[in-house]
């Protein structure tokens, strides 16, 4: 792609050429016009919002090269290898890069060959890089500086660093280059932080909503046998990836421990254990190897990993801000996911005692304020994303519909007289005591303290017999919760009483609050219509998951890199029959169509031939005939074992269960040639031995391989030029044709060598 040309594509075509999108979400359309025009921009949305298209969309579309300032080596790292599988051409600089690496790649760059540039800070800020800096403004122009997690400017934001302040010296550098500031973080102070520290210039403010529609949100009371619920709710996600959250390492090691016994790939991961055993968890994970992670809350902010679909919290979140962005990792693709909290009161006990330990009051103070709003939160009876959002200042139009409180109101009873009880004892107490104070007067208790203030001469003193102390502390809340009390956030939980208290008492209000003694019901969470599979579909959906693997794994990548759930649902729901139907589904641009197409499709067509043949209603026989992958002559391939089936049909995966198995079977020859591989061989050996040509060894192999016998690939072919050949499979996206591949790969590598290593595509996994 050459820079200076200009790019004639609209944002709607580069929209589904590069990224494979129909449409753009809320918000995106305007924020990409403004970023044409030039504007500064500050973007606010939640996680899985779709920041990064509102700067790589206007990049592809710009002269010049946008630099993307991204303080998280992972993540960029994994941003520039998503883009660059979608044909984009991007790159990163950061200090994981060798100095021949990196200078090669500052070349690449000043000749004009990348649109997108991530960078550390550190690094753009260094003094080292400023001249290939001047000279990228000079030769091939900066279109624009994106600051991501453009929280980290601000102090009020949960994770400064003071380099990102330093920003500010390039934006007055390069006084042109418009800038845009992405964060999902919204209070309202830490964006002005971030437009002055910034010195973004009228920028264009875009503030998403903070609700997440595709989460299902419920809060849960935490049984005896956490570990059984944790492990059931798991298996209920089908191998779909899953966070829990615990709050200490030593419960951490634990649940992870109890998840393995009963079966589950979970890991854990905590800031106990050593950098690289956290990498290597960690990389397991976003790569699908592991499907749980425990975590204490030291894990998630490295990842961007698209498909998590359950998070759960085992112990109460610190505050309510980290619970979204926790919980908030779910779901990232857009589709449905989970989010749910177990909460017991004897956890507040626990983080009540541990605020207590800390010695700064105000330190206190603070902690304990949001204590009490995690647990509003956990034991509020309205739309859950309503609280959480209000949190952040944002008022919802409507209850979100899928949360258990929406799913699952709990009835309401009128419990006025007793209100008026609690609210007359308060008063007459003079508004000085916190709760248990209160239903002690109000149950008759008359212990020191009590009658020392002789609250035991009282008209409310043991008017509230009728009620348990439970009972009246469910009372106590949901009369906090509706404002008719206010309980002080000072750490003492005074008690007053609101505007709406005196109106109860002078008989004005009635109260209507939760049938006494609850007990947060189950959900089950209904997903919508249109992103559940049918039972088949879903069969398909698992073995496109299983090519995807493979695939990913061939190339050492996380599988979503090569395609989101998304798409995989739509691929298994629409099962398209040509090329030109595949690149309609959503997430696959055109070079996605070009490297993957051909080979899922072959999948489709594998998959559902077989399961019509398992169905004894269509036992037509063309229905199970087997077409081969090796329609094609080999080239001096010998000719005793000539192609099984030389129909010129595209390739099938012979992946043989029933029945097809009895049709696909390796002939005595190539057993022949197995055995000895087995026995530790190397394809020349065996040649000699067998008095054959290497090539036809090798062709024995490959085919050994497609009907899913196991060959040491590894013994025969080195890992890095498996690769090689892996990548120029995919970059040619044809598996019928070897001519192809071998022009790109070249001299070096041979026919026989490609077909061996192709050969494991359509083997058993
Ligand atoms: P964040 O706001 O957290 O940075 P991302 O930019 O990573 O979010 O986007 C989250 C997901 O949404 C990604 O998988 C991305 O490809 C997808 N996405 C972004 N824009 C669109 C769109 N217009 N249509 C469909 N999916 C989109
Ligand atoms: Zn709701």
């Amino acid at each position: 792609m050459a820079n200076s040309a200009p790019n004639p594509l609209s944002p709607r075509a580069a929209l589904k050429h590069y990224f494979g999108y129909d449409q753009f979400r809320p918000g995106q359309a305007e924020i990409i016009d403004r970023a044409i025009a030039a504007r500064d921009l500050l973007v606010l949305m939640p996680t899985g919002g779709g920041k990064s298209l509102c700067y790589q969309l206007p990049a592809l579309l710009a002269p010049g090269v946008t630099i993307v300032v991204s303080p998280l080596i992972a993540l960029m790292q994994d941003q520039v290898a998503h883009m660059v599988d979608s044909g984009i051409a991007a790159t990163y600089l950061n200090s994981s890069l060798s100095a021949a690496e990196a200078r090669s790649r500052e070349a690449a760059l000043l000749a004009g060959q990348y649109k997108l540039l991530y960078v550390a800070p550190e690094r753009l800020l260094h003094e080292g890089f400023e001249p290939t800096l001047s000279e990228l403004a000079h030769e091939v122009g900066i279109a624009r500086l994106a600051v991501d997690e453009a929280h980290c400017v601000s102090e009020w934001g949960h994770d400064f660093r003071p380099e990102y302040r330093q920003l500010r010296t390039i934006r007055q550098r390069f006084k042109s280059v418009p800038v845009t500031a992405l964060t999902a973080t919204a209070t309202a102070r830490v964006q002005e932080d971030i437009i002055r520290q910034l010195a973004l210039e009228e920028p264009y403010v875009h503030v998403a909503s903070f609700h997440r529609q595709n989460l299902h949100y419920s809060v849960r009371s935490k049984p005896k046998q956490l570990p059984l619920e944790i492990v059931r709710l798991i298996r209920e996600e089908n191998g779909g990836s899953a966070i829990v959250y615990c709050q200490s390492r030593a419960s951490v090691d634990k649940l992870a421990a109890a998840l393995q016994q009963a079966g589950i790939a979970a890991l854990p991961y905590h800031a106990g254990m050593s950098g690289e055993a956290r990498a290597a968890n960690q990389t397991a994970f976003v790569r699908d190897d592991a499907q749980v992670m425990v975590a204490t809350i030291a894990f998630g902010m490295g990842i961007d990993k698209p498909d998590v679909r359950l998070v759960i919290h085992a112990d109460l979140p610190r505050n309510l801000e980290s619970y979204y962005q926790e919980s908030g990792r779910a779901g990232r693709d857009g589709l449905p996911a989970q989010c749910i909290l177990f909460f017991s009161y004897g956890d507040r006990s626990k983080i009540e005692f541990l605020i207590k330990q800390k010695s700064d009051p105000e330190e206190q103070r603070i902690a304990r304020q949001q204590l009490r709003q995690t647990i509003d939160y956990a034991a509020s009876l309205l739309c859950r994303q309503r609280v959480l959002v209000g949190y952040f200042g944002e008022t919802l139009e409507r209850d979100c519909g899928t949360c258990d409180n929406c799913l699952n109101p709990v009835p309401l009873e009128d419990r006025t007289i007793e209100a008026q009880k609690f609210l007359s004892c308060i008063y007459r107490c003079e508004q000085r005591f916190g709760m248990r104070y209160i239903i002690d007067v109000l149950r008759g208790k008359s212990d020191d303290r009590i009658v020392r203030n002789h609250h035991d001469e009282l008209s409310t003193f043991g008017i509230g017999k009728d009620l348990t102390i439970k009972q009246w502390q469910a009372l106590g809340q949901a009369l906090v919760h509706q404002d008719f009390t206010i309980e002080s956030t000072d750490g003492y939980g005074i008690l007053t009483i609101g505007d709406r208290g005196m109106a109860v008492l002078r008989r004005e209000l009635e109260v209507k609050v939760p049938q006494l003694a609850p007990e947060p019901e189950k959900v089950a969470v209904q997903r919508q219509e249109s992103e559940t599979l049918s039972e088949a579909d879903g069969e398909l959906f698992q073995h496109l998951r299983k090519l995807r693997k493979k695939i990913a794994d061939l190339q050492a990548v996380p599988p979503y890199i090569i395609f989101s759930d998304r798409t995989l649902k739509e691929m298994a729901r629409k099962q398209p029959e040509t090329l030109a139907e595949f690149g309609q589904l959503v997430g696959v641009g055109q070079k996605k169509l070009n490297q993957y197409g051909e080979i899922f499709l072959n999948a489709l067509d594998d998959f559902l031939r077989r399961s019509r043949v398992r169905q004894p209603a269509d036992p037509t026989p063309e229905a199970i005939a087997p077409e081969s992958e090796f329609a094609e002559p080999f080239e001096g391939g010998d000719s005793r074992e000539a192609a099984p089936h030389p129909k010129a049909q595209p390739i099938v995966m012979p992946e043989p269960p029933e029945p097809v198995a009895q049709f696909i079977h390796a002939s005595e020859t190539q057993m022949e040639t197995l055995e000895l591989h087995r026995q530790g061989l190397s394809v020349a050996e065996i040649a000699k031995a067998r008095q054959l040509k290497e090539r036809t060894i090798f062709n024995h192999l490959a085919q050994l391989l497609a009907v899913g016998e196991r060959v040491d690939i590894d013994a025969i072919v080195s890992a890095e030029r498996q690769r090689q050949i892996f990548r120029a499979i995919f970059d040619v996206g044809s598996y019928t044709s070897l001519t192809p591949i071998r022009e790109l790969l070249g001299e070096e590598f041979s026919f026989e060598e490609i077909r061996l290593v192709r050969a494991v595509l359509f083997g058993q996994s």
